[in-house]
Parts: C-alpha cells; structure tokens; sequence
C-alpha cells in the first residue's frame, strides 16, 4: 500500500483527502493528513462570523471527520520541514516517510504589531475581534485594504467594504459614516482586467465607496489613527480593517521545494513539483508563482487533477480530472449578491495579459448561491 502524506487540512488539503478517499479503492492507499490546527474551517464564511451571521461552530469542522468518512490518518501536528530528497516530512511529532506528496499548507499571515487590533477577517480570532469592534461602531471613516498584495481572495476587501455599506445604512449612520478601499493596484481589480476594473468601479460607485488606488501602504501610525502610503498620501480612520501581509509557510521556503520569491514552484498543468515527480503543490502555497490570485476554487481543482494522476500511475490507468483553470468567486454586497467568474486558462500559459473574466450580478439571488455553497462545500467534504 503507498502512502499519500498530505500536508495542510485547508481547502486544498481536506478535498485531496475526500477524493483519495472517494476515488481510491480498498487497501489501495494509505493517506496521511497533517495539520496543526484540529479544525477545517471554510474560510470565505469569516465575513459573516465578523459581520454575526455565523458562530465558529457552524463555519468549521474537525479534521477526525474525515477519518471516520475516509479512514484518512489525521495528525495534528506542525510541519517544520520538508526534505524531498528523502520522502521525508518532520513535524513536531516526529517524521513521516511517504511515496507520494500533496503540499497544502496555503499561505502564512506576518504578524505586525503595528497593526494590531486592526486586523481584517482573513483568520477565525480575528473575524471576532472585528464583530466586537462593530459592536462600538456609530459611524465615521472606514478605511478597508490590504497591506500588500499577494494576499488571500482578491476580491474581499471590496466585499468587506460593501458589508460595511449596508450595516451603517442598517443601523442608520451611513451620513456620517465614509467608507475609503485603499489598495497597492490601480484600479479596483487591476490584475483580473479591464471588465472587471469596470465593474468594480461600477460597483464602488453605487454604494459611494471611495477607493485609494496605488496606495503602496508604508506605515500604520496607530496614535494618529493614520495610514501612510510610501508616496506620503495618508488616510486618516476611525475604524481600520486591514488585511495583513501574507508570506509563504516557513517549511515551504525553507525547502528545495521553494521558487525564489520563498512559495512553492510547481509546473502546469501537472502542479508537481519540477525537481521531485512524487511531490504537488496546491493552492494558495503556489498562486503566487503560477500567477493566481489565492483563492479556494483553485485549491479545489488543483486537488482533483494531482489526486487523478497519482491514482492513475498507481492502478495502471485511471480517468479523472484534468486541472479547470476556472476559478468562481461569490459575494455577499450586503445589498445583493455578485458572482466573479474567470477562466485563467490563456493567462496561466501567458497567452493573455489578464484571465477572461465575467462578473455576473447583482442580485439577491447570489447571495443565496452564496449560502448554497458553503452547505455543499461541507456535505461533499464530510459527508453531511
Ligand atoms: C475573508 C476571506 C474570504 C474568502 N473568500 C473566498 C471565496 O469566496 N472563494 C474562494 O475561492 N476563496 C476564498 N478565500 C480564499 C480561500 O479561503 C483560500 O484561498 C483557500 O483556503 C486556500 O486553500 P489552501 O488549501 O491552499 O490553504 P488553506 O485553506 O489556508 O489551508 C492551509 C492549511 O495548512 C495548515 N498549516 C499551515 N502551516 C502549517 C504547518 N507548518 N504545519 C501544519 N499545518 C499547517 C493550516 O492550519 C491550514 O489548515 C477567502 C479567504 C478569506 C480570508
């Protein structure tokens, strides 16, 4: 029997697991999960736990579910390193050899004490630490943006900003309540393309959300309550949601799986690793060198089509799934709903400058879509 380790329970790491588990036959694998946290939460849904739509419970689930579905040997553990040229992944719990190798771990946030408190909804804590700053929230600037770009789901900002919108209309403040996005592109959603620029500005303007752009964020000055930009613009606030820097996982950069920039280098459309043909990389630990943005639909795919080679080089042949470079991203504008959809497929070969992107909405009904899928995403992971 191989042995599959899986490092990271997130998006990319919990649906590699499920379709090892669903795909793969009796007695054929032995599939390893790593992960430090117990939990496998749906992160897309922190904006409803900040806004207090949701509690924790119901946006999470434990990793040991998917040993009671699969048989998936869950270790909560920390990976610390990544030796490919032994099989070998160390852990704070000891070492584990493998025959083949998915790298899930996503991407890491640098802590920065500047800003802290401030914190966008990029993690759990930090999605309630925002619902208790809301509670003391009676208007006034809202600055929303992110320190630097990379960073996970392109598009949340805006969406955090949107939400923003409708809860100070809601509780009657929005006269006196000015919403700014600063961010380092352009324009809003510089890299996806100009229909998306498009729309994104059409959006902005109706919910009269004011957006900074070029604003390459150089200091945080918490006494002032003032955000600085390198080319000295400052945005003054009395409530700032700022998303953090993200870097790539220590294990990964400290790795030879690591590109220059320290996440993980992959090939397409395979996503092995160049160097070592039982490795993968998936999501948001390789975005960045391939030219994604980090997002969750992406991990999803890229799962499928590295679960549907190693069954195949296994069992002789098998059919599965080839990499969708399609990536779709839902938004709850607190008003109505919108979709994001982009098939990056001429982008990630470097056919096109931008991915062919559509945005479709705003309706009301998106935001159900929106519900629909964070209950599929669970029922197909776990089996509810
Ligand atoms: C507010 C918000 C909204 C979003 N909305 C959307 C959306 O609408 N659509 C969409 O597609 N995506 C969305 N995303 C992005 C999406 O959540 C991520 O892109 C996705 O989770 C990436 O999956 P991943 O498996 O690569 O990494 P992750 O899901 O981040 O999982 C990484 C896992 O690795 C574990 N880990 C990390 N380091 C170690 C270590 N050293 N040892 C052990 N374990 C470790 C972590 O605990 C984690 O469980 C959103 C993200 C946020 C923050």
């Amino acid at each position: 029997m191989k042995r599959v380790v899986i490092l990271g329970g997130g998006s990319g790491g919990a649906v590699a697991a499920s379709r090892l588990g669903k795909w793969g036959r009796a007695g054929e694998f032995e599939v390893v999960l790593i992960d430090r946290s117990p939990w496998h939460e749906f992160r897309p849904s922190y904006l409803w736990v900040a806004l207090g739509k949701r509690e924790p419970d119901a946006i999470r689930r434990p990793l040991s579910l998917l040993s009671q579905r699969y048989g998936t040997r869950v270790v909560q553990a920390t990976v610390t390193s990544i030796r490919p040229e032994a099989n070998v992944v160390e852990t704070d719990r000891g070492a584990f050899e493998y025959d083949y190798l998915i790298v899930a771990l996503g991407s890491e946030l640098r802590w920065d004490s500047q800003n802290e408190g401030c914190e966008a909804p990029w993690e759990l804590d930090f999605a309630l630490a925002l619902r208790e700053r809301l509670r003391h929230f009676s208007g006034g600037r809202v600055v929303v943006g992110p320190l630097s770009w990379p960073y996970r789901c392109p598009p949340a900002p805006f969406e955090v900003a949107f939400m923003m919108k409708y809860l100070a209309e809601q509780r009657g403040i929005a006269g006196r309540t000015q919403i700014t996005v600063f961010h380092p592109w352009n324009e809003p959603m510089e890299t996806f393309g100009p229909q998306m620029v498009e729309g994104f500005r059409r959006f902005l303007n109706d919910f009269d959300v004011h957006f900074e752009g070029g604003f390459v964020c150089d200091r945080h000055d918490r006494e002032r309550r003032t955000i600085v930009a390198r080319d000295g613009r400052e945005l003054e606030y009395d409530l700032a949601i700022v998303v953090p820097h993200h870097q790539p996982p220590e294990a990964v950069r400290n790795s030879p799986l690591a590109a220059s920039e320290g996440y993980m280098d992959v090939a397409l459309p395979s996503m092995q690793s160049p160097r070592f043909s039982n490795v993968w990389g998936i999501g948001d630990v390789v975005a960045p060198t391939i030219g994604l943005g980090m997002a969750g639909v992406f991990a999803h795919f890229q799962a499928e089509h590295v679960v549907s080679q190693i069954i195949d080089r296994e069992r002789g042949a098998y059919l599965g799934e080839l990499y969708n470079m399609v990536g779709i991203c839902v938004m709850d504008t607190g008003y109505m709903g919108a979709a994001v959809w982009c098939n990056f497929t001429d982008k990630l070969y470097g056919r096109a400058p931008y991915p062919d992107c559509r945005l479709l909405g705003g309706m009301r009904a998106f935001r159900a879509v929106k519900v629909g899928f964070e209950r599929y995403w669970f029922a197909n992971l776990f089996g509810e």
